[in-house]
Parts: C-alpha cells; sequence; structure tokens
C-alpha cells in the first residue's frame, strides 16, 4: 500500500458534511470508478444524500486528505451512478495497490461485523469497544477482534548441476496447467516454522530446511494472512496427498508450467527464488 497517500485510523465522525471516499459494497461486489489512465480509483461519495449513515460504515483512515469509510449498500437500493461494479477478486486482479487494499480491508471489516453482532458465549447483542477496533460483549465483556487467519506458503527448491528446480503443486480445479507453492493455515498452538513443515510433509511428503521469510500479503477471502517462505528440500520422494492436490512435482528452472498472476505472492515468492537459483549457478 502506497502509506504517503493514507493515514489509517479506525475512529472517525458520524457525520461528514462533504463527500468521502468510500468502498461502497453490494454483497460481495465493490463499486469503482476508473482514473484517466483506466486504473481503478475509489469513488467520492456524498453518502447522506444516497441516503446512507455513517453510522453504520467502518473507518479506515484519510485518503488524500478526505475521510474514508467503508459501507454497505443494501440490496435492491439505487447504485450510484458512474461507477462500476467489480468483484473483489477482479479488483484485486487489476493490480492498483491502494484501492485493493482498502478495500480488502473494508470487505474484511464488515464481514467480521456481519458475523459478530451477538455474543458467541451469551448470545447478547455486542457493542462498539470504547478504544480498540473490536466489539464487545456488554454482559460478559468478552472482546471480539477482528479474525485473521495466518496462513503459511511455502515454495521447497533444490540446487541441481543445471542450477535447480522447485517443488510445485496444482489442485483440482485450478486453472488447467497451473501449479502454484503448498499453502495451508496455522493450527491453534503451532509454530510457523512447525506449520511449514507440517503442511510440506502432509501436503507433498518431503522434508525441508533452512526456511527464508520472503514477505506476506493480507488476502480478504475472507481473512486470510499469508506469509511466504522459501525453502530447501532435505529428503523425501514428491507424493501429492491425493485429496487436497491433483498433482506435485519437481520443475527444472528452465522449463516452468504456467504459474500464477504476478499480483500473487506465491508469484513474487517464486520469481524471487528463481533469480536466486539462476544466479547461484
Ligand atoms: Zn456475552
Amino acid at each position: 500500500m502506497t502509506q504517503e497517500r493514507f493515514v489509517p485510523g479506525h475512529r472517525g465522525p458520524a457525520f461528514v458534511a462533504e463527500a468521502v471516499v468510500c468502498c461502497l459494497f453490494q454483497g460481495n461486489r465493490v463499486f469503482v470508478g476508473r482514473d484517466a489512465g483506466g486504473a481503478p480509483q475509489l469513488p467520492l461519495l456524498d453518502v447522506q444524500a444516497m441516503g446512507l449513515s455513517l453510522k453504520l460504515a467502518h473507518y479506515l483512515g484519510r485518503l488524500d486528505g478526505r475521510h474514508c469509510y467503508g459501507l454497505h449498500l443494501p440490496q435492491g437500493a439505487q447504485p450510484p451512478a458512474g461507477l462500476e461494479n467489480l468483484g473483489m477478486r477482479a479488483l484485486i486482479l487489476e493490480g492498483n495497490d491502494l484501492a485493493s487494499a482498502l478495500a480488502g480491508q473494508a470487505f474484511q471489516l464488515l464481514e467480521w461485523e456481519r458475523t459478530h453482532r451477538h455474543c458467541g458465549a451469551c448470545g447478547a447483542p455486542t457493542t462498539a469497544h470504547a478504544l480498540d477496533r473490536a466489539v464487545e460483549c456488554p454482559d460478559c465483556r468478552i472482546v471480539y477482534y477482528p479474525r485473521i487467519s495466518p496462513v503459511m506458503m511455502a515454495l521447497v527448491y533444490r540446487k541441481t548441476d543445471n542450477g535447480g528446480e522447485v517443488l510445485l503443486t496444482r489442485k483440482a480445479g485450478y486453472a488447467p496447467g497451473r501449479f502454484t507453492v503448498v499453502a495451508g493455515f496455522v493450527e491453534a498452538g503451532e509454530s510457523l516454522e512447525q506449520c511449514l513443515a507440517r503442511e510440506v510433509k502432509e501436503e507433498v511428503g518431503v522434508d525441508i530446511r533452512n526456511p527464508r521469510y520472503f514477505g506476506s500479503q493480507p488476502w480478504p477471502f475472507p481473512n486470510s494472512l499469508v506469509m511466504a517462505f522459501s525453502a530447501e528440500w532435505a529428503g523425501g520422494e514428491v507424493v501429492p496427498d491425493g485429496t487436497e492436490l491433483e498433482d506435485a512435482r519437481w520443475f527444472s528452472i528452465d522449463a516452468l508450467p504456467d504459474l500464477p498472476e504476478p499480483v500473487h505472492i506465491s508469484r513474487q515468492l517464486i520469481d524471487d527464488t528463481l533469480v536466486q537459483l539462476r544466479n547461484s549457478r
């Protein structure tokens, strides 16, 4: 995200006289405008004039000096004129980091709010927490923060006489011919290193060593935070698990299959690892 344009915050005014920057959703789709170059832009809208209340919106911060909110347009309500209604995945794939990061954050917060209207322990309606971005049960005082699910991603590689190989997998239903890395959710009580080793062992049957952190990417379907690592092969034959994976095999760095789009951190991890293997030839 381009931080200098955006100043995050979680407490904003419940009434703003001028137009505000909106991550406006109807169902799972978001309304965007287009700049002169055709890139998606979050629209400036006078939400009060549209009959919406900022009291029901999530404050995100200030974008280019203007307040920025995530909110829902009720099903059946008239959409604002001149805007395009995009699916969240389509917006992310277009690669405008700032628009897709803010819309992704708003998307997660609105979904968290929709699913935390009542306390999971006693059933009482929750209320906004006084200080944090959270809701609280007024009876048993349990605080519910927005849920984030950590996902570990691993690209396993090994050096060979020809430079190297990377271990790529595909699930049934994935785009034809396309392969990607191993990934899975972190379980309760597990360290990131343990999760990495377990997921790789479970999915493709090999052992790893020297895990190296590459980077992270929030993925709002519905609330993942993907942490990407490369790891060196330490032993074992590749055996796809047969349930989650349809195929898994070594690919020479000079003969790769179709890979995920560059916007995905999986692809950035693969590209980075390929550069390192090629440089070490
Ligand atoms: Zn309660």
